[in-house]
């Protein structure tokens, strides 16, 4: 089980990862969702002990990864974004490698005969990795994670850089390795996320913007319904009037598409129809409707709002009102000298001579 309460992490005065919370029980797939630059990475970096947090606190299986880095690291499994490989290994000496730096107690040659099996590098067992595929290095990467047979596994953007049928293979490998393991991964493309996990936790600049299962997610944007309208009449006119048939929440205007005529997105309330009611307001007015059509949100759709506009949805898994406090402190966090100077001060340091 992982735990995070009011993990900060600051890069100087920029802050990559703001008041995170949130908890992750035994067994779960879960997606950390965001465009680059979100902070998955750094959030993921400071879970496995990589570097450290500003301000705050995670705990895996009840121990705190700063105070006991040893004793927490021994439960995780780490796939950074470019796989620790030495290249010029073959993939037995690698993993043996990594086998005896991991001071690994279950029989070698059994344990690593599982593992290649499991994530199907048995035929390039004996191979220099630096020969070996993308997809290859991926899965040696995905071996040397495993090797110490640990309960949690953390992955971070498994996936990129990948072909379409080896994105397949992995995928299928990550939801095989969800069985035995807690697994976290994440992944700036949605669709990724939805084929593998039961959960999302989508990050954008450093907040946790949503955080539910992935079925939830989409059952709670597929209520709010959208029409979009094409409208020959004059455009601040329709918005007006538009804006004034009850049950709408939102409306917005897109570009012009023939002349004088735009596709207006209504947003309305729940189990409202204002179709006829549009129809009648824009006719009396001597406007024409030139196409109207109905859509669901998808979760695509709420992933786009939650990173590129400017409001925030927020659905909160556990404790919706503990939310709102989270987005104050997070505004404070904006403001505030961060707690821990010298700590801050050697990450930069450490930022210069990894070039
Ligand atoms: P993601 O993995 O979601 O793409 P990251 O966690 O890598 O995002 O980065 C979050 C933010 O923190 C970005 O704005 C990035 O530029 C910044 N950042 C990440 N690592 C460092 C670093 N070592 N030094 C300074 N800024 C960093
Ligand atoms: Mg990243």
């Amino acid at each position: 089980m992982i735990e995070v309460t009011n993990l900060v992490k600051c890069y100087g005065s920029h802050v990559a990862v703001n008041h995170a919370e949130f908890t992750i029980e035994k067994g779960e797939i879960v997606g950390f969702l965001g465009p680059n630059g979100a902070g998955k990475s750094t959030t993921m970096n400071i879970l496995t002990g990589y570097i450290s947090s500003t301000k705050g606190q995670a705990l895996i299986n009840g121990v705190d990864i700063l105070d006991e880095p040893l004793k927490a690291k021994k439960d995780i499994g780490y796939l950074p974004e470019q796989p620790p490989l030495y290249l010029d290994m073959t993939v037995k000496d690698y993993l043996n490698f990594v086998y005896d730096l991991k001071k690994c107690k279950l029989p070698r040659k059994s344990h690593l005969d599982d593992i290649c099996e499991l994530v199907m590098i048995k035929d390039v067992y004996n191979r220099i990795i630096r020969n070996l595929s993308k997809g290859y290095k991926q899965r040696v990467g995905l071996a040397q994670a495993l090797i110490s047979n640990p309960p949690i596994l953390i992955l971070d953007e498994p996936t990129v850089g990948l072909d379409p049928k080896q994105i397949i293979e992995i995928r299928s490998l990550i939801k095989k390795l969800g069985k035995k393991h807690t697994v976290i991964l994440s992944s700036h493309i949605l669709s990724e996320v939805q084929a593998v996990c039961d959960r999302v936790i989508i990050i954008n600049k450093g907040l946790i913007a949503a955080d539910d299962t992935t079925e939830n997610l989409t059952k709670s944007v597929t209520n709010d319904h959208r029409i979009i309208v094409r409208i020959d009449g004059k455009k601040d006119e329709v918005l007006k009037v538009i804006k004034g048939i009850s049950g709408v929440v939102s409306v917005n205007a897109d570009m012009e598409r023939e002349k004088g005529t735009y596709d207006y997105e209504i947003e309305t309330k729940e189990d409202t129809d204002i179709r006829r009611e549009l129809f009648k307001r824009v006719s009396a007015r001597n406007w024409v409707i030139l196409g109207l059509k109905t859509t669901e949100m998808t979760l695509e759709d709420i992933f786009l709002k939650i990173t590129m506009g400017d409001s925030i949805i927020i659905k909160k898994r556990s404790d919706e009102s503990k939310y709102a406090d989270i987005v104050q402190s997070a505004g404070e966090a904006l403001n505030e000298v961060p707690e821990n100077k010298a700590e801050i001060i050697s990450d930069e340091k450490s930022d210069e001579t990894q070039g």
